[in-house]
């Protein structure tokens, strides 16, 4: 696999001066995703809430690991708002570190991040990428949900064999998949519903067809499938390589299976040119890969 390096000349560096300018983490960075080229040189980022420092360590993830050492930063909405507008973005989206230091697991920051937002940018539509908000789903659900993000999403990583290898601790594959359906349930206006799944793993093709099942059953109407990159000798190995060809099987299995879209293929992330997915879920303009 192939990836542009940064232009000079695009917005890439624009991008990054504003956002460091104002003290803000993307996961772009954070996560050192290969897609950073092309994205912030068309001017979007995903942007990356409640501090640098995550309290789990999933076995693929790059994002700093440990024990926050800074509480959460009450102004950090405002400053991404304001960026987020500077960059004139229409549709923004935000994930978070996993704060398990957090009584609410960071919920009400994420509301009042996506308020910050949508009073700055009326017409921008927002799209949540939360942690699993562990021991206070309900709650937490009903504060992001209250804030009416117009994209809930969350990653259900991979599949339900792998899960708790993969992701550690008390994860679970189906509280995951429970999180998706509620967010939907707890919702008076029509949100749109999300998640990823990493192939490279370990997992068989016919389980990461499940794994379609399993979120098409709880109502998922978006969906992500890309290849496992391996950020450092400390992180999981990669099992395979998955061919375009099978990427573009998957899109088809989702495809049959009624999501509202499927971005399938080797660099697709999660935010992946999130907008548009959006936009292809919504128009039922169907499946699409990468
Ligand atoms: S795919 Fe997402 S995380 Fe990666 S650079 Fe693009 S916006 Fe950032």
């Amino acid at each position: 696999m192939k990836v542009r390096a940064p232009s000079r000349d695009g917005a890439y560096f624009d991008v990054q001066k504003l956002i460091h300018g104002l003290s803000l983490h993307t996961i772009c960075e954070e996560a050192k995703c290969p897609n950073i080229s092309e994205c912030w040189g068309r001017g979007t980022a995903t942007f990356q809430i409640l501090g640098d420092t995550c309290t789990r360590a999933c076995r693929y993830c790059y994002v700093n690991s440990g024990k926050p050492s800074e509480p959460v930063d009450p102004l950090e909405p405002l400053r991404l708002a304001q960026a987020a507008a500077q960059m004139q973005l229409k549709h923004v989206v935000v994930t978070s570190v996993d704060r398990d230091d957090v009584p609410d697991k960071g919920a009400a920051h994420y509301a009042a991040t996506i308020r910050a937002i949508k009073a700055k940018l009326p017409n921008a539509s927002v799209e949540v990428l939360t942690p699993d908000f562990m021991d206070v789903e309900e709650q937490a659900l009903q504060t992001v949900i209250g804030a009416r993000p117009e994209v809930f999403n969350h990653n259900i990583e991979t599949v339900r064999r792998l899960h708790r290898k993969m992701r550690g601790g008390r994860a679970d594959y189906d509280k995951a998949l429970w999180l998706l359906q509620r967010a939907k349930e707890i919702a008076d206006y029509p949100v749109l519903t999300k998640s990823g799944i990493i192939v490279g793993l370990g997992e068989t093709n016919d389980e990461v067809v499940d794994t379609l099942r399993d979120l098409r059953a709880h109502g998922v109407d978006v969906v992500t499938i890309g290849q496992y990159l391996q950020p450092s000798a400390k992180h999981a190995e990669i099992d395979r390589w998955v061919h375009p060809d099978e990427f573009r099987w998957f899109r088809e299995q989702g495809e049959a299976m009624g999501f509202g879209t499927v971005f399938s293929g080797p660099l697709v992330r999660s935010s992946y040119r999130a907008d548009e997915q959006r936009h292809a879920a919504e128009t039922g303009r169907g499946a699409v890969a990468y």
